[in-house]
């Protein structure tokens, strides 16, 4: 098992990150979900023993790796750049590793098709990898962390350089490939789409810091700060002032919030209101409709509030509209 402890990281007295720490479980896909620049990438290299912390450990099943190389800690690394030799085929990218790895060569052979059949490219063995597209050559990238049986898998935003629908496939297929194999990982990426379809546990990281973490489910219902429910853009976030108890007053009126801790008489809160209209509320929100876009099978509707809402009918521009929302304390 893998346990990240306390690291600290900073590049030119420039704080980076600061006490991060976790658990990856046995057969467990955790996603790190943080904006670009947010050190993701530096938590992977340090992870993988390409750079050291500053301060903190890294630890497999309670043994520090401080002194242990790279090549010796058996995690296998998928880039977004796939980071393939261009001038060998599909078979040698592969072999190499295992090569290194001192390996005969028929069990080589023997493992990489196994790799390939699970990574969906049999019969490529021999094609170059510059002539492959920009799917497959990520499918060659992950055949090859896979092959030597890594007891770790990490991707750094893998599927960034893929076009929508490509990545939703492969996504789904390394999905099913890290259930089946059952290799713990890592996984990284900016993008909440992929990251909550991927992961079992996801893992905000913000400000150098872990800010909230759960499954899919528990962090999408329940955000624990504005930043977070904006970053995954989970809908509109107002201002309220506490009136007392649960009642909020907002620039769209007042109402009841649903909240869990206590707060004084006059506090400013921020509230969360989701974009899919809950029927089964009572507090109402009215507003002419300003614009409406339709997205996939709902119509996004602006109104002159600012808020905005998915609806599944149409709604003519300056229509006024009443809509119930279920307004959720942030803080
Ligand atoms: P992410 O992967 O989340 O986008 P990175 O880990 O790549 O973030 O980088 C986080 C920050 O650390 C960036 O501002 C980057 O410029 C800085 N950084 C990364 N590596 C180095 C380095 N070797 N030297 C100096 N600054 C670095
Ligand atoms: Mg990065």
């Amino acid at each position: 098992m893998l346990e990240v402890r306390g690291i600290y990281k900073s590049y030119e007295a420039q704080s980076l990150l600061q006490g991060i720490s976790f658990l990856v479980g046995t057969g467990e896909t955790i996603c790190l979900l943080g904006s670009s620049g947010s050190g993701k990438s530096t938590l992977l290299r340090m992870i993988a023993g390409l750079e050291p912390p500053i301060a903190g450990q890294i630890l497999w099943d309670g043994i520090d790796l401080a002194t242990t190389p790279p090549h010796l800690r058996d995690f296998g690394l998928v880039f977004q750049d796939y980071a393939l030799f261009p001038h060998l085929d599909v078979f040698d990218n592969i072999a190499f590793g295992l090569k290194m790895k001192n390996w005969k060569s028929d069990e080589i052979k023997t493992r990489i098709d196994e790799v390939l059949e699970l990574v969906n490219l049999r019969g490529f063995e021999h094609r170059k990898v510059t002539d492959l597209s920009g799917g497959e050559q990520q499918r060659v990238a992950l055949a090859r962390a896979l092959a030597p049986h890594p007891r770790l898998l990490m991707f750094d935003e893998p599927l960034g350089a893929l076009d929508r629908a490509l990545r939703e496939d492969l996504l789904n297929e390394l999905r099913g490939i890290l259930h089946r194999t059952k290799i713990p990982a890592i996984y990284v990426t900016h993008d909440q789409d992929e990251a909550f379809t991927i992961a079992d546990r996801v893992l905000l990281l913000h400000d150098g810091q872990i800010v909230q973490q759960g499954t899919p489910a528990e962090v999408w219902s329940a955000p624990n700060s504005v930043w977070a429910a904006q970053f995954l853009g989970l809908g509109n976030i107002i201002e309220g002032k506490i009136i007392n108890g649960k009642k909020v007053e907002t620039k769209v009126g007042n109402s009841s919030m649903t909240c869990n801790h206590p707060h004084q008489v006059g506090k400013k809160v921020h509230l969360l209101a989701r974009p899919l209209a809950a029927e089964n509320e009572a507090n109402q929100i009215r507003g002419r409709v300003l614009d409406v876009v339709f997205q996939q099978d709902r119509f996004k509707v602006t109104l002159d509030n600012g808020l905005y809402f998915y609806l599944k009918e149409e709604m003519k521009i300056g229509r006024m509209l009443d809509i119930k929302v279920k307004l959720e304390c942030l803080q």
